[in-house]
């Protein structure tokens, strides 16, 4: 695929502001804590866009309309030469059953019409061909909310979690 140097934290806000108008619609809100160092990785910038935008839109799904916390965090990890992102949010989490099952192609627990239970399959591909890894952590770890305001939220919460080499050799 078409890989070029590119900014991480640009491309988290990119995917960020093409959803944030239809998110304050929903009452989420989002929240931003990126690394001020500004990693550079190697990668497709529309593939992994297309990753941000699935991991937002399955975020803001799991809120609806009760609305809550969304957090997108970026760390750089100098000694081990990765970036780690983190889309959280303070929806009901998935059951443990269904947590080996997300990343199945066509795995969708939305009405008939509203998923296609593509969004995770290909991202995990996506992320794969960048010689990364993408994971889920339900419940959120414990406090990781803390530093936000979420309307005195305790739901289970859902985390994302995707580790990019910032180089990778092209197979
Ligand atoms: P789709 O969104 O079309 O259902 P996805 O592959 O994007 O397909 O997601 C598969 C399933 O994973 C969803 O139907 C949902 O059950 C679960 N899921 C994904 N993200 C979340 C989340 N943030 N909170 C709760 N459940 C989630
Ligand atoms: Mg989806």
């Amino acid at each position: 695929s078409a890989k070029i140097e590119m900014c991480f934290n640009n491309s988290l806000m990119e995917a960020i502001s093409l959803v944030r108008h239809a998110l304050s619609l929903e009452r989420i809100v989002i929240a931003a804590d990126l690394d001020e160092r500004m990693p550079i990785i190697y990668g497709d910038p529309e593939k992994l866009k297309q990753v941000w935008i699935n991991l937002l839109s399955n975020a803001s799904d799991a809120l609806g309309s009760r609305g809550g916390t969304l957090l997108v965090r970026s760390r750089l990890f100098v000694d081990q030469q990765k970036v780690t992102a983190w889309f959280a949010d303070t929806g009901p989490g998935i059951s443990s059953e269904n947590q080996s099952r997300i990343f199945d192609p066509f795995f969708t627990t939305k009405p008939v019409g509203q998923g296609t239970g593509l969004g995770l399959s290909v991202s995990f591909g996506i992320i794969k061909d960048h010689g990364g890894v993408i994971r889920v952590e339900t419940p959120a770890p414990e406090g990781f909310f803390d530093a936000l305001v979420t309307n005195g939220d305790n739901a289970p919460g859902t985390v994302f979690i995707i580790d990019l080499p910032l180089d990778h050799e092209e197979t």
